[in-house]
Formats: structure tokens, sequence, C-alpha cells
């Protein structure tokens, strides 16, 4: 059994992706190749979308956080499935819009966003910006003034949770780059700063408690802590909030011990408690925004590479090497992350052998994947990293002038290119 059933395998004993034999992928678009089964990342959206109708009476918005996977036919995926869209540079903000996706559901992230990101955001009408510290309040107030516009913004705030510890706790975790402190008071400040500005309308505040996470409770508990402060502005200034943006953070399967509520679980969770305590606290109970990313495309991707050399040092390890490596996929070099590792043309057999599967840059710690099971594999077979739809197109690099792979969607067993392979030329465009 593999980890996701995004794959499978059919009668020739071939890993297929969305119903395409994944040989043939190989074969007729080359490796490294990065293979989406599309249905999976609509069925996800639709997941998500779904929850939030039934336990949230729709009163909210799920926001696709880009940064994941951004690409033109990503973003026209979440046009077409009516959701909204996180970026969080001028680079993703100029994707969403080139699809004309509507900039009123566009929400725009980022610690330090520049001059021209947030007039660029300002001038096509970004739904929400969300905004960092006082600094960046000042300048967007500026900037919309001179414009002669009004900007949407929230305030992304620290709710001091970390998620990351086992037992997750209520920390004063001010020590992140990103948002206003609450127990100093910070927060408060840029609240009643935010809404004496003429430019600026406050439409509520952001909070994005971590990445991969399991459990269900520390959601719940960053709900309450935000919506704590809702009433604390309430109390203070007279003014209720419209909008809580409870980030995104929801944990993937890559390893089959890994284990997650349904998503539907996690908003069904989340909204009884924003209902229940903003009734309790006496405020509204407002709009909410959740914004998925890895949870969106994570499971619906696959890399598949050509095997190249296999190196058996004795008694030491097995290198595996591939045709790609940190280039595409850096999240093991960064993180140590995990990944099921399957043998596309061996798909059935079993996984009898324990090897490090290693890339082709110029860089010992490029490693996809060390001590993982595989079959028994030699040059020239097709190898599978599985749950690689998130953060690994998006984060492959030009490292050793390695050109990116292309991505393709598979839909029904029939697979397009929806980003081309990169070329030398392309790589070279810009040199003098
Ligand atoms: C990264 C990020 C997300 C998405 O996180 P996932 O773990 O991919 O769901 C959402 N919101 C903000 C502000 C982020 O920085």
């Amino acid at each position: 059994m593999l980890v996701t059933k995004c794959v499978s395998t059919n009668e020739k004993g071939h890993l297929t992706i969305g119903g395409a034999d994944a040989l043939e992928l190989a074969e007729k678009f080359g490796t490294p190749l990065y293979v989406y089964s599309e249905d999976k990342i609509r069925q996800k959206i639709r997941e998500f979308i779904l929850s939030v109708n039934k336990y949230y009476n729709g009163n909210g918005l799920v926001v696709y956080a880009s940064k994941a996977f951004c690409c033109k036919e990503m973003c026209r995926i979440c046009k077409q499935e009516n959701i909204g869209i996180d970026v969080v540079s001028g680079g993703e903000l100029y994707t969403a819009l080139s699809v004309d996706f509507p900039a009123k559901k566009i929400v725009f992230h980022g610690n330090n966003k520049t001059y021209d990101e947030l007039t660029a955001a300002v001038e096509n009408g970004v739904g929400r910006i969300i905004v960092d510290n006082k600094t960046e309040l000042k300048k967007l107030n500026e900037i919309a003034a001179n414009l002669g516009k009004t900007a949407g913004i929230m305030l992304r705030i620290k709710p001091g949770i970390d998620a990351h510890t086992h037992d997750f706790i209520k920390t004063g975790q001010i020590d992140s780059k990103f948002g206003f402190a609450l127990e100093t008071g910070e927060a408060m400040d840029a609240v009643k700063a935010a809404l004496d500005m003429p430019n600026l309308k406050l439409r509520g505040l952001h909070c994005h408690i971590g990445s991969q996470i399991f459990d269900i409770a520390p959601f719940e508990l960053a709900a309450k802590v935000m919506l704590e402060f809702f009433r604390d502005i309430k109390l203070e200034t007279g003014v209720e909030l419209e909008e809580l943006n409870l980030g995104g953070g929801f944990g993937i399967k890559y390893l089959k011990k890994d284990y997650h509520e349904p998503y539907a679980e996690y908003i069904k969770n989340v909204s009884a408690v924003v209902s229940s305590f903003s009734h309790e606290l006496g405020i509204k109970t407002p709009f909410i925004l959740i914004e998925p990313g890895r949870s969106i495309v994570g499971v619906a991707g696959t890399t598949l590479y050509t095997v190249g050399s296999v190196k058996k040092i004795p008694d030491i390890r097995t290198y595996v090497s591939v045709d790609g490596g940190m280039a595409d996929n850096p999240r093991y070099a960064l993180y140590r992350s995990d990944y099921e590792i399957v043998c596309a043309n061996r798909a059935e057999e079993d996984r009898t052998e324990t090897v490090t599967v290693a890339g082709k840059c110029c860089e010992s710690g490029d490693l996809i994947q060390e001590n993982t099971k595989l079959q028994p594999v030699k040059s020239g077979d097709i190898l599978a990293v599985l749950s690689t739809g998130a953060y690994n197109y998006s984060m492959a690099s030009n490292y050793n002038r390695i050109a990116r792979p292309p991505v393709i969607m598979v839909k029904d067993g029939e697979a397009r290119v929806v980003v081309k392979r990169e070329t030398y030329e392309q790589i070279t465009a810009n040199d003098i």
C-alpha cells in the first residue's frame, strides 16, 4: 500500500498517477517531471469549501496559499472553484492577476512588502492586504492616499501559540518576524492606529500558527485568543471587527505513520468554537477565512526521476542517484523532510532495500531521502517521490544551472503540460 491514493498501480505493475502510467509520462515528457492529479487538487479545495458551508453557514472564504505551488494553471483552478488566493510577493500577485483572478479575493501577505508591491496591490484593488508591522501600516496609508484609494487590510497578530511542541502551549512567542505581539500591547496600538488612518479599512485580524499541524486543538486555541482580542478591541474602541483569518497549516500524510483528522473535522471543530465563543464574549460572529496551501496540493503531486548510478558502499550505505535533486526539491536538505519513494516500473515488488536517494548537484547534502525502503533498482529505472505537490516546484532553483522541470497535470488519464521545461537559453537569458 502506498501512502496516497493519488497513485496506484496498473496491470503492467507500473505506477499510475491520476490514471496515467508513470512510465509513459516519463517517456513522453522526460524526467525530472512534476506530475499533478488535477482531480485531487479540486477534491481538496471542495472539501474545504463544503466544510465551511456545512459547519459555518458558508460565512467564510477558503483562500489557497499559493506559495505552496504557484503557476497560472493553479490560479485558473482556484478561479474556477471560486476560492480566494493568498500571495506573498509581487511575482505571485502578478501570476494571479495574469489569469484575471478577481483581485477582491486576493489576500496579500509578507513581513516586508516593498513599496512597489504595495502599490501594485492597491492599484489592482487587492481585497485584503495583511499588514505586518507599523512601518508598513504607515507606508500603505500613504500609498493609498496618493492613489486616492482606500485599501482593505487585516492585521497579522502573533497569538502566542506554538503548535509544533507536542503539548502545544500558549507561549509568549514574541520572537517571530511575523506580525504584532498581543502581550506587549503592540497589537492594540496597531489596531487603534489603523482605525485612525483615513485610507485604510480595517476588515479584521489574521493569525497563522505554523505548518504541517496534525492536531485540531491549536487551531481552536488560536481562535479563542483572537476572539478575546476582538472583544478587547470592542471594549477599548467601540469598534467590532468583521473578519477573522485563521491562516493555514493543516497537515498532510507524507509517510504511513502520519495521521491527521479529515479537514472537515478541523473546520467543524473550529467553527463550533468560533460560534460559541464569540457568543459567550458578546461579540459578532465573524466572517472567517482559512488559508490552506500544503493540504490542497501536497498529496496531489508526484516527482518522477530516472536513476543514474547505484553506488554500493559496503557496510556504509547504497546511494541511488537520480537526475534531479535539491534544485527541484530542497526540502530534505532544508528540513530533513520525509517522503515515500517507489520504483515506478517495479511498483508492485516489495521494497526490500534500504538506500539513500541522492540528487545530481555538487553538494553532499543534496539528498532526497536517507535510509528509505526501495525496490532493488538499477540504472534507467524510474523513481517516484510521492506527495511532492507542495513547496517543491515553488522552491525549485537553478543551482548548478539546472533547468527547472516541467509541470504536468493529469485528468482522466490524460496529461497536459501546464509549465514547460526550462531551457538553457532561458537560464542565460538575463546574462549580459
Ligand atoms: C505558508 C502560509 C500558509 C499556508 O500554509 P500551509 O502549511 O501550506 O497550509 C497560510 N497562511 C500564511 C500566512 C502562510 O505564511
